[in-house]
């Protein structure tokens, strides 16, 4: 609004200057044109007086030559004199008319030039008339003068007795009056020329004065075109007047809104301002109390300041002291964490020792050797129909128990686990784990899969890609145990992969697998064996485990026909070592875990196989009686364990012995059709884990081992072994079961 109106008051400014400057041309245009007029109206002026005194000047000369004519017409020859008239002016001068008297022959002058005229030359009569008026004129004007000196009559009057006597006077002086009129006509010569130039000027007179008509004409033009222009000026003036008038009228209006708007918002802001000085004036109040309660606190705050300004003036001083005092503290503290350091290292090593003891002595009870089965799913391989129904059953209140239906008849088996076919890896691997890590704490394990072919082996121990078996997941557990005492120790984890087929060894991992390997005792005099040439990786994450198996398998595939047949009929090895230095005692361990996928266990001997495959049987079945051999000779706490009967055991000797631990899981398939290998691999199980028991029991327990026809034939009722209770044995069979059970492993594997 402020800057419509300062544009409206510029407007307004602007119009006024305008209108000034259109008034001041105006007023001089008008001056112009009046001084012009004015100009031109004494021109007027002048020229009408011209005119005039030209018109007066004719007229004078008309009326002097009718009054000339007149006198020709009509000669006063009685008289003989001529009445002359003196112009008006010469009269004032000369005071009053006078007359003059002509001279007879004066009269026949005139009268031979009246008959001139009637002989009908009138033209050159009347000029003759005219420059006769001319010199009479001139005469005239030496008349005065002529008859000053002649007679000197104080009346001036030419009838009177004076005059009377002049004219006598004259007569009597006739010479000279002829003389006179002699020389009137002379001069009368002289007033014709003079009449004639009086007409030649009255002519450019009257052309001088119709010029200037014009010339007054144009002018009165001009000054109606000013008049007109100034009236139109004076129109626009109020054109314009009335335009300001407009303006200035809008522009009061929008002032006066502007106002009013203006007005308005004074009104509001003063009113605002009102509302919010009450509020200052509320919070100016709050203030005043808060600082009338701020006083005191800021007495006590000035208080602590001083006091704090003498505590920081001191606090140099204590500080030292502090310090001093925390040093002494501190030293105190660390000497305290040392002593108790010692103290602790001291209780940790006690417990070590005695963790190791309680955990032999859980493994003496639980037995250094283990033996589970585990029951694989039916599968697609096992076929349809009465053949690949299941025959195995398990006890829903014991995991240790599993009975099978053999030839209708249902015989009960008690392991120290079962695993049923929807148990998972995963599960499996739960109930390894704590041997698989025993392994770091310097103990060597065995974990071999026994079985017919294709009762799961290869599964548990490998697995598959997506869900793996215990190999994988034990180097896994090795990885991430030995992470978790990185902080004290430092581990080595290496793996070597062997096959023995036909009793030879084979490295899976070397350059030539072929190669047959040899076992030998360490020339150190340790008693150790070791495989010279036998590849061993050093591994330390899941993709080298991979990388190893790989390769591994690559290996074993590359040397056979059949790989799955191959495998069957060979045992394969996994050794992981793991080597570990305490970085605080500087004690060492070593450990090692061997998990053995062993061949069928299936009795290829009876079916009547012949070359290659008879050789295979032969010594598949050498090598897992020599197995079942050792671990019954290492149960039995035997002098003399047959290690060297087979490559496996004698490579295996050092897993095997001490208090190494051993697991065997025993894989059976719940098919119908397998029922009679499922019943041997089941027997063997229990068989193997029975004779764990004291040296009584286990003479006991030998006892009681069937022989293998037994095994075939004798299955035991169907009810489920009570407890962990045993048959009663007769002791004196003792020996000869054991060899009965040593020749059927033989045979039967
Ligand atoms: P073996 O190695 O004893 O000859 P395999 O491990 O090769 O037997 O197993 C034979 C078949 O049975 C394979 O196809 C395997 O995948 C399958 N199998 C074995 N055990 C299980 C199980 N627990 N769950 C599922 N499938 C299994
Ligand atoms: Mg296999």
């Amino acid at each position: 609004v402020m800057a419509s109106m300062a544009h409206l008051q510029e407007e307004k400014l602007r119009l006024q200057e305008e209108l000034l400057g259109l008034q001041e041309q105006l007023t001089a245009r008008e001056n112009g044109e009046l001084s012009r007029s004015l100009q031109l109206q004494g021109q007027v002026d002048a020229l009408k007086t011209k005119l005039l005194e030209q018109a007066q000047e004719i007229g004078r000369l008309r009326s002097e030559l009718v009054s000339c004519l007149r006198a020709w017409a009509e000669p006063p020859l009685s008289r003989g004199v001529t009445e002359l008239w003196v112009p008006k002016e010469e009269r004032g001068m000369g005071g009053g008319r006078r007359r003059i008297k002509a001279s007879p022959g004066c009269s026949w002058t005139l009268r031979a030039k009246r008959g001139t005229l009637r002989d009908g030359c009138l033209g050159g009569f009347l000029s003759s008339a005219m420059s006769q008026s001319g010199a009479l004129g001139h005469s005239r004007e030496r008349l005065p003068n002529t008859i000053g000196r002649g007679s000197k009559s104080p009346s001036g009057d030419w009838g009177s007795p004076g005059v009377q006597e002049t004219i006598a006077s004259l007569k009597s002086q006739p010479q000279q009056i002829k003389y006179i009129i002699k020389t009137v006509e002379v001069e009368s010569a002289k007033v014709k020329q003079a009449l004639c130039e009086s007409q030649s000027r009255n002519q450019y007179l009257q052309e001088q004065v119709g010029m200037q008509r014009q010339v007054l004409k144009e002018m009165e033009q001009q000054l109606q075109s000013s008049q007109k222009t100034a009236a139109q000026l004076r129109a626009q003036i109020v054109m314009y007047e009335a335009e300001l008038e407009r303006a200035h009228g809008q522009m009061l209006e929008e002032m006066q809104a502007m106002e009013e708007e203006k007005n308005r918002a004074i009104e509001e802001a003063f009113s605002r301002a009102q509302v919010e000085m009450k509020a200052v004036h509320e919070n100016l109040a709050g203030v005043r109390t808060n600082l009338l309660t701020l006083h005191p606190a800021l007495r006590t705050l000035t208080h602590d300041y001083n006091s704090l300004k003498r505590q920081v003036r001191d606090f140099p001083l204590l500080l030292q002291e502090t310090l001093q005092s925390a040093r002494a503290e501190i030293g105190q503290a660390i000497e305290d964490v040392h002593s108790t350091n010692r103290e602790l290292l001291r209780k940790y090593r006690r417990e070590l020792q005695l963790r190791k003891k309680c955990h032999n002595e859980l493994v003496r009870l639980k037995g250094n050797i283990r033996v589970f089965g585990r029951v694989r799913p039916i599968t697609k391989e096992d076929g349809e129909g009465p053949e690949a129904a299941n025959a195995v059953t398990f006890d829903a209140d014991d995991d240790a128990i599993l009975h099978l239906l053999h030839k209708g008849k249902q015989v009960s088996f008690e392991l120290d686990k079962v695993f049923p076919p929807q148990a998972s890896q995963e599960e499996v691997f739960q109930e390894v784990q704590a041997l698989v890590t025993s392994c770091i704490d310097g103990y060597n394990v065995c974990i071999f899969a026994y079985g017919q072919t294709g009762a799961g082996k290869t599964y548990t121990m490998e697995g598959t890609a997506a869900n793996p078996g215990i190999n994988q997941r034990a180097l896994q557990l090795l990885f991430s145990e030995v992470r978790g005492k990185a902080a004290d120790w430092d581990y080595a984890i290496s793996v070597s992969a062997a096959e023995i087929y036909n009793e030879a060894l084979r490295d899976l991992l070397g350059k030539e697998p072929q190669e047959k390997l040899e076992i030998r005792l360490c020339p150190d005099g340790s008693g150790q064996l070791y495989v010279p040439g036998l590849t061993e990786f050093r591994v330390q994450s899941v993709e080298d485990i991979n990388k190893v198996f790989e390769f591994g398998h690559v290996n074993r595939a590359t040397e056979c026909t059949n790989l799955n047949e191959h495998s069957s009929r060979s045992h394969a090895l996994l050794i992981v070592t793991v080597r570990g230095l305490d970085r605080s005692t500087g004690l060492r361990t070593t450990g090692k875990l061997n998990l053995v996928d062993l061949a069928g266990s299936e009795r290829v001997g009876r079916s009547g196989a012949e070359g290659n495959r008879l050789r295979e049987a032969q010594h598949i079945n050498k090598s897992l009686s020599a197995l079942g051999d050792v671990i019954y000779a290492l149960r039995s706490r035997q002098g003399h364990v047959p290690f060297r009967n087979s490559k496996l055991t004698y490579l295996l000797q050092d897993s095997l012995s001490g208090d190494s631990k051993t697991l065997m899981m025993v894989q059976v398939s719940p098919a119908e059709k397998n029922t009679s290998e499922t019943l041997c691999s089941l027997k063997f199980a229990e068989r193997v884990r029975s004779v764990e028991l004291g040296p009584v029991s286990r003479k006991t327990e030998l006892a009681s081992w069937p022989s293998q026809e037994q095994l075939e034939g004798d299955v035991p009722g169907p009810t489920a072994p009570s407890g962990r209770g045993h048959p009663s044995p007769s002791p004196g069979h003792l020996s000869s079961r054991a060899a009965s059970i040593r020749r059927k492993l033989q045979t039967s594997g």
